[in-house]
């Protein structure tokens, strides 16, 4: 007998892939131009230059075998101290290589990090609305998901509700910001008080509550806003970071897991990661891209083209009168469905060849997700559908 688990697992495809692939199916009936698929967050701006270019060098010039060979099994050691001097420069964490446990993009840092630190009926709060698969790994890793969702008014966290969830059985909580899906950053305050509350229950219950902070989006944000660096205000902070989005790099897997040298028992927490990642056989994260990434530790994405398309959607679906959260990050955009059942919504969409994600999987009904990582001509051709789906239900109140 299989597992039955895993099995239902992979039977049910996510109802993103579900739209992803009705969108292919429907561009071939009518026409990829007249189809306006928003459903899957892939980046649709290339990587940097530079990123190339240093692959091409290393395929040219480095010794193959060191170049395709086994990296120690946390990562090269000289792309974990680049990594290292770059956290430090950046937000002045005392980060060293030791901490720094190279992974196959943010699935593989979540994953490994709630492996090595949950123990069977540990409870992980998630911040509804949440990245769907945080469910899948939590389970997976014997956990309980435990789901508090955020305000409505600004999707920031509701300190009430959060005290309220947590208990003895808390090991941690995952915070995503900038958000999928909803674009929104965490405040400043929203992030104080979160490490005040978290010092007050682990005091209160005698335990260590970690922040997972899960981060493949830090890059990705406009207007200046800030993000602030969860290690800066709470030490028991293991962040889980990903080149997946920044470098426009989700195909080659590479991420990393670091753990706050300030974390209480570090040197074991991090033992447990390597653990962990030998245990889920994560070892040795594919050495061409560790090798690129420290070559390219400087490199940033031209996220122009996600601000144009976010000020455009924003202000338009707007002033046409749909309401949105504030997308300050990422690239999607959570918009108010026009009536509280959002699949009857989107199938409603549909008419109009729209193709957006309902919010229920994110746990948080009501509300659909627009990726907006396309080009700008799709959503300017998209915009009168959306107009249309707005009258349609003026006209059918
Ligand atoms: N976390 C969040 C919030 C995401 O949106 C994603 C991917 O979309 C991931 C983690 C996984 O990222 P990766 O492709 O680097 O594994």
């Amino acid at each position: 007998m299989i597992n039955n688990e895993m099995m239902a697992l992979g039977k049910k495809s996510s109802v993103i892939r579900e739209i992803f692939e009705y969108a292919k199916k429907r561009k071939a009936e009518i026409g990829a131009d007249n189809v306006f698929d928003f459903s899957i967050g892939n980046p649709s701006i290339p990587a940097p230059a530079r990123i190339n270019e240093t692959m091409k060098d290393l395929i040219d010039n480095k010794d193959p075998v060191a170049l395709h060979g086994y990296t120690s099994a946390q990562g090269d050691m000289g792309v974990r101290s680049t990594i290292a001097a770059s956290i430090k420069r950046r937000f002045g964490v005392d980060a060293t290589a030791d901490y720094i446990y190279m992974t196959c993009g943010a699935a593989a840092s979540l994953t490994i990090t709630l492996n090595a630190l949950l123990n069977a009926g540990d409870e992980v709060i998630v911040l509804a609305p949440f990245f769907p698969e945080y469910k899948v790994f939590i389970g997976k890793a014997g956990g309980v998901a435990k789901v508090v969702p955020c305000r409505e008014e600004d999707f920031q966290i509701d300190f009430h509700k959060l005290s309220a969830a947590i208990s003895e059985k808390t090991k941690a909580i995952i915070v995503n910001s900038p958000n999928n899906p909803t674009g929104v950053v965490m405040s400043k305050e929203t992030i104080k008080s979160l490490a005040q509350l978290l010092d007050e229950k682990q005091k209160e219950f005698g335990s260590d509550i970690y922040i997972i902070a899960d981060e493949p989006y830090r890059e990705l944000v406009y207007g200046g806003v800030e993000v602030p660096y969860i290690p800066c205000f709470y030490d028991n902070t293991v962040v889980c970071y990903s080149y997946s989005k920044s470098l426009s790099l989700p195909g080659e897997r590479i991420g990393y897991v670091f753990v706050n040298p300030t974390l209480k028992d570090s040197r074991d927490v991090f033992a447990a990661v390597c653990g962990a990642g030998r245990a889920l056989g994560f070892v040795c994260a594919p050495s061409l891209l560790q090798y690129t990434i420290g070559e390219c530790i400087d490199e940033v994405s031209d996220v122009s083209i996600y601000d144009k398309n976010r000020r455009l959607l924003v202000e338009t679906l707007s002033s046409y009168g749909y309401k949105t959260a504030r997308p300050d990050g990422a690239f999607y955009l959570f918009m108010k469905a026009l009536e509280s059942d959002a699949y009857a919504f989107c199938e409603r969409a549909k008419k109009y060849e729209l193709l957006l994600v309902p919010s229920d999987d994110f746990g948080f009904p009501g509300y659909v997700r627009i990726a907006y990582c396309v080009t700008t001509e799709q959503i300017e051709r998209a915009l009168p559908s959306f107009k249309k789906l707005y009258e349609d239900y003026e006209e059918n109140k």
